[in-house]
Formats: C-alpha cells, structure tokens, sequence
C-alpha cells in the first residue's frame, strides 16, 4: 500500500528566520496564506488552516497568546497551550510553517508590561461596543498583533472567523483604511453538534457547564426564527428570547446590531448581526449568527 508522503510543519519562533522564507517563497511566486490564532486548535481552527490551504500554495499558522490584548484580570496566564497537538493538526492539512514566537519575540523586552509601544488603534465607533465594552484596550491590542503578523509575513490572503465578529470588522476596516496588501477571507462558525460554538476556552467547561453553554446558540437561534416567523420588533423578540437561556447564565450583551457599523437596531430585518457574549461558570463566551 502506498503511505501518503506528509510534509512536516516547521516551528520557527524567530521573526528574521520566517522573513528569510518568506522572502524565497517571494522569488518563487507563491501564493502565500496566513491564519493567525492562539493555539490550542480547535475545528474551528481547521476550518481556516483547511480553506487557506487549499487556496494558497504556502500557509503560515501563527501560534501566539497575544498578551497585549487581554486585560490585566483576563486568562492569559491559564489560555491553554498544546504547541505539540497544534502540530500534527497542522501536520494533517499540509501547512508549512507554525510561526510561534515568545511575546519578547513580538514586542521587545519589558514592552507588554508597560505597553511601551506604537499601538494600532481601532476606530473609536466599532471599538467601544459588544465586547469592546468590557475588553477595553483588546482590539487595539488585536489591530496591533495582526498588522504586526501581516508586515511580517506579508501574506496575499489571512483567514479569519465568523466567530469573533467584531473583531472581523475591525480587521477589514484596518486593512481598508491603512490601504493594505492583502485580502481578508472571512469563514464560517464551526460548532459542535450540539451547536454551541466551538472555542479554545471550552477546554474550560464541564459537561454541564456545556449544557447550559448551549442554550447561547439556541437563544440566538431563537430571535431568528422569531424574526422570521414575522416579529421584527426586537424588543419583543429579545423578551421572548431569552427564556431559552439557561438560568445560571450571566449575559454581557445580547443585542441586533447593523452588520456594518455594529450600531443596534430596533428593527430587525436583513442583514443584521445577532451577537452575544456570555458568562457560564465565570467562563466567557461569545457567539452570534447572521440574518
Ligand atoms: P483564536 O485562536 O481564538 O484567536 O482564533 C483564531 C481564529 O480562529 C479567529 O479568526 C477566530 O475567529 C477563528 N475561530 C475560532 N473559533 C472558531 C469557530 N468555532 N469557527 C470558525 N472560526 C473560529
């Protein structure tokens, strides 16, 4: 029987090492694809490794718990890392390069710390919003990474998710305002079967923990069979709801907000996001769908 021959995935850590690549598959003429993410890959993940894969001639995974974009009582410290199993899911889908730099890699010694550095920042109108509310400094911390990423690995095409919706946007508009070289793909949610969003930090559910977790997608689910079985009052159809949700749920948000400018809408119609961000068991989840 003949074995598929696999191309191993290299782990570089050093920033000049991935240029010096980068800067041959350049004189190649590759396509190249970008996929940043946190590590401790997921579905979700996949789905992106596995579309920028087939459409790209070269990808790079990033591996990098961003800490300038967590806040000073978030989980940076306990986000869970799995390098070795993010491997082979890479090793799996022919991706050429998990670039995983240390943070003093990124930012230079001390710079997290005293966020001694030049920040991107997000636009005040998109950013101080849904999850920008209670996340202050996190997309300018995001904004920041991912152009870093970008003029790093100077990619064609960067694959990201449905799932962080806002932070999709805010990535969109960067690269339109600051006039970048590159196109945004943006991918599908990948949920369990159950439908609850799949996610690095459900590593930190119980499984009743994620019981209860998945009454977040069914309320959204909700409001969108509401919404289409007539009712475009959102007031009413967010009353009715979220009865769905289960009861030991703290809601940060949940609202119907324009697709575009992330402003709420009291009508709902077409087009329109429905995004929440919620509490299970001190765990903070968020998902949405659009209509
Ligand atoms: P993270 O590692 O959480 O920063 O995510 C890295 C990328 O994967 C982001 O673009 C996310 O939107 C995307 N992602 C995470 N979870 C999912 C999911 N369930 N479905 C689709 N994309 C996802």
């Amino acid at each position: 029987m003949l074995e598929q021959i696999k191309k191993e995935t290299k782990i570089v850590s050093q920033i000049a090492e991935l240029k010096a690549q980068i800067k041959n598959w350049k004189k190649e003429g590759k396509v190249i694809g970008l996929v940043p993410t946190m590590g401790a890959l997921h579905q979700g993940h996949e789905s992106l490794i596995k579309k920028a894969t087939e459409s790209c001639d070269v990808v790079v995974v990033s591996v990098f718990v961003n800490p300038i974009q967590f806040g000073p009582n978030e989980d940076l410290d306990k986000y869970p890392r799995q390098l070795s199993k993010d491997k082979e899911l890479c090793e799996k889908h022919g991706v050429n390069i998990i670039f995983n730099p240390t943070a003093e890699e990124m930012y230079g010694k001390g710079n997290t710390l005293n966020h001694n550095l030049t920040i991107v920042t997000a636009p005040s109108n998109l950013k101080n919003k849904l999850c920008g509310k209670t996340r202050v400094g996190h997309f300018d911390g995001v904004l920041t990474v991912v152009l870093k990423l970008f003029n790093i690995v100077t990619p064609d095409k960067a694959f990201f998710g449905q799932k962080d919706a806002q932070q999709l946007i805010i990535i969109k508009k960067m690269v339109k305002d600051l006039n970048l070289n590159l196109t945004i793909v943006p991918c599908p949610i990948i949920r369990e079967g159950s439908g609850l969003a799949r996610s690095s930090r459900n590593a930190y559910l119980s499984n009743e923990d994620k019981s209860k977790a998945l009454t977040i997608s069914k309320t959204l689910n909700k409001i969108k069979e509401l919404y289409q079985s007539g009712n475009t009052s959102k007031q009413n159809v967010v009353n009715e709801a979220i009865k769905t949700l289960d009861q030991d749920i703290q809601v940060e948000y949940l609202d119907v907000y324009d697709i575009e400018t992330l402003e709420p809408v009291e009508i709902i119609r077409e087009n329109v996001l429905i995004a929440t961000a919620a509490r299970v068991n001190n765990v903070r989840l968020i998902d949405n769908i659009i209509i």
